[in-house]
C-alpha cells in the first residue's frame, strides 16, 4: 500500500535545510557544541560578550588576563 509522494512546490526548498534556520557549531576553536547565539554556544557567547573571544572565535592578545577577570566575575555572579 503505497502512499502517493505528494508533488513539491516548484518554490519550495530542494533539500537540506533552510540557510537561515541551519543549526551551525560554535565558532569557538576547538567548540563541538552547537550555536545559539551569534555562532557562538551560550558558553562563548558569555566569552564573547567579557572580550574573551572576537567575533570570528579568534581569542585577544590579553586572554589569558581577560580569562581571569572572567572566572573571578562568574564566581561572583
Ligand atoms: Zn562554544
Amino acid at each position: 500500500m503505497a502512499q502517493k509522494l505528494k508533488h513539491q512546490d516548484p518554490g519550495a526548498a530542494p533539500q537540506g535545510a533552510p540557510v537561515s534556520n541551519l543549526p551551525t557549531a560554535c565558532k569557538s576553536q576547538g567548540c563541538k557544541k552547537k550555536s545559539e547565539k551569534m555562532d557562538f554556544c551560550n558558553e562563548h557567547y558569555d566569552w564573547f560578550k567579557f572580550g574573551l573571544i572576537t567575533r570570528e572565535g579568534a581569542k585577544p592578545i590579553d586572554f589569558d588576563k581577560k580569562y581571569q577577570s572572567y572566572m573571578k566575575h562568574r564566581k561572583v555572579a
